[in-house]
């Protein structure tokens, strides 16, 4: 863990750098969760087995959460609300939307859509995590806390997407396909 000591002048400008990263990161992670909001329904609509459009759905809401839960970043840090094109997840929906339309209805199409969901919690869980560690050195407490929250809750969206993956793998194995 950082520890925050008194800055000297000539360090200043390094916190300045650090705060206006933060805070540019946290516009990228907020249009991603909007952008999610409009991508996760099609992958609803696409899976077939009743555990994952159950986790799906869940996480939909979830992610409704997070986009009131950044807002309150930006607030408790003194900014206003902003999204900026997050390239990274755009391209992730779009290789999701890729892999929707090449393979066929079922455990496939739906392993497929583990897969590329799995990719999009794993871009969270990294931003989350250092926009934590970020807030922590920058002493906003309450955005730590706050980011925290939703780390753990993408943390658990990725756990449950694993042990549906891995029930598709154990029954493959019992039907022998
Ligand atoms: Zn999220
Ligand atoms: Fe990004
Ligand atoms: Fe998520």
């Amino acid at each position: 863990q950082f520890k925050i000591r008194k800055m000297h002048n000539s360090e200043k400008g390094v916190a300045h750098g650090l705060r206006a990263l933060f805070v540019n990161e946290l516009k990228d992670i907020y249009w991603a969760e909007q952008a999610l909001v409009k991508a996760i329904p099609k992958m609803i609509k696409h899976a077939s087995a009743v555990e994952l459009i159950d986790t799906l759905t869940k996480h939909l809401e979830v992610t409704k959460e997070h986009i009131t839960r950044l807002e309150a970043v930006f607030s408790s840090v003194g900014e206003k609300p902003e999204g900026k094109k997050c390239e990274a997840i755009a391209g992730l929906i779009a290789e999701a939307e890729e892999i929707m339309e090449k393979t066929e209805s079922g455990m496939v199409r739906d392993a497929g859509i583990i897969l590329a969901a799995q990719k999009v919690e794993h871009y969270e869980i990294a931003t989350y995590g250092t926009l934590r560690t970020f807030a922590r050195t920058l002493g906003e407490l309450k955005a730590t806390a706050l980011l925290q929250e939703t780390l753990d809750e993408e943390k658990e969206a990725d756990v449950k997407l694993t042990v549906i993956a891995e029930s598709f793998v154990n029954e493959e194995a019992v039907t022998g396909g």
